[in-house]
């Protein structure tokens, strides 16, 4: 059986990032730029005031000082959007707007508020030192640096720099489309009241909110019976997605058909079952470019695996750069008295406190739960055949994107 490192590599090892294309910057969050972003030129894109005030030669008002105000004659009024071409010479000052060009001959800007207006004079009280309120041509992004590296996710702050220079249709890699089919004869519909022996379907609302986290778009989602044929049916369908996801069946019983009816139709096997704590029968497979993950179907399994093995892969298929939320370490508040041979990944609540992050496990840690999901907002990694982990001790947290009571 595989552990938990080899077989994310494996499933690493077997995406293929998907095509670079173009899409409208309005519809471009939350997929990744397939290129680099190099400025096509400086911004500022000129030499500008930062202030309502006064364009100024700042060796005008070198003397300057409450009891000897400097008097300087004005010209005229810049501003935002004028093109700013007419030059002061010393002894003159143009009043101005922020983000007014600031004109030839002028080399600093005194705000409103420090001076006295005169008829067809300024009288200022203070010296200034040259570039004083001037934001200079490209003093924040030069000309040609890359301003947003290949495999970043766009989102405001990026949507902004591309509005900025230009790219009203930006490069970036299609997103995979997601099929998500839900196994298992004893479940029942959202709308419908559970008989004996039933369950509400939970999984294919579950993955289908994560498969949208990460921006990807559903192709089909459905709820089959543990039934062969129409398994097959169902599949056949499903398989025409980048990416199958498939709840329930994923184990030995006598209705786990959900593998050996995937196996039959061509989905080669890359791994079935992991050392690994909640959801040991997840099987990873492949036909032609579509990667399928068959995901236990207890609700808490799904989801823990979806966060360590299908939501980095979804993201190395959109070609970002960063696969996962680091993980980050911190402070057990109770402790791990219960170890495995096989890796855990327990969930808990992470919460930070004075600088520092702590972290409770939850108690009920049963891969059947369907409250932990909404109890925890952490995953925290424990070794297989780790020792008893005393209250106190360091831990690695993979912190989730869920917010919690
Ligand atoms: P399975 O992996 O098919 O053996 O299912 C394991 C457990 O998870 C059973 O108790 C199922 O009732 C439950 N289960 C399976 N699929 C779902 C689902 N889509 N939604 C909620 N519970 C499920
Ligand atoms: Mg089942």
């Amino acid at each position: 059986m595989l552990n938990y490192e080899d077989a994310r590599a494996l499933v690493f090892e077997h995406v293929v990032p998907l095509e670079k294309g173009q899409r409208p910057l309005t519809e471009s969050q939350g997929l990744a730029l397939s290129e680099d972003i190099l400025a096509p030129h400086g911004m500022p894109l000129f030499d500008n005031s930062a202030v309502d005030g006064y364009a100024v030669q700042a060796a005008d008002l070198a003397d300057a000082s409450r009891e000897n105000p400097v008097r300087l004659k004005k010209l005229g009024y810049i501003s935002a959007g004028d093109s700013g071409e007419d030059s002061i010479c010393s002894g003159q000052c143009v009043q101005i707007a922020t983000g007014a060009p600031l004109p030839p001959g002028a080399d600093a800007a005194v705000m409103k508020e420090d001076i006295e207006l005169e008829e067809s004079h300024v009288r200022f009280f203070q010296s200034i030192p040259k570039t004083e309120n001037v934001r200079f041509q490209g003093e924040d992004i030069p000309e040609g640096r890359i301003v947003i590296p290949a495999g970043t996710v766009i989102g405001p702050a990026q949507m902004a720099v591309l509005a900025t220079f230009g790219f009203a249709k930006v490069p970036v890699r299609r997103v995979p489309k997601v099929s998500i089919v839900s196994t298992g004869s004893e479940l029942v519909d959202v709308e419908e009241k559970p008989q004996a022996g039933q369950t509400r379907e939970s999984n294919r609302y579950m993955l289908a909110g994560m498969v949208k986290q990460e921006s990807c778009e559903l192709l089909k989602m459905s709820m089959v019976p543990d039934v062969p044929e129409i398994l097959k049916q169902e599949f056949e369908a499903a398989l025409q997605a980048d990416v199958l996801l498939v709840s329930g069946g994923m184990s030995v019983g006598d209705k786990d058909y959900a593998k050996p009816v995937l196996k039959e139709m061509g989905v080669e096997e890359i791994f079935w079952k992991i050392k690994f704590k909640p959801g040991k029968p997840l099987f990873f497979g492949r036909r032609g470019k579509t990667l399928v993950f068959g995901l236990p179907g207890n609700p808490a399994s799904s989801y823990v695996l979806f966060e360590e093995f299908v939501r980095p892969a979804l993201r190395q298929m959109m070609g970002r750069r960063i696969l996962e939320e680091s993980m980050v370490k911190a402070i057990l508040e109770e402790s791990i008295t219960k170890t495995y041979k096989r890796m855990h990944f327990m969930r808990g609540q992470l919460h930070e406190k004075n600088g520092k992050f702590r972290v409770r496990p939850l108690k009920f840690q049963g891969s059947h739960s369907i409250g932990s999901l909404v109890e925890s907002n952490a995953l925290i990694r424990v070794e297989a055949n780790s020792p008893v982990l005393p209250k106190g001790s360091q831990v690695s947290v993979r912190p989730l994107l869920n917010e919690i009571g």
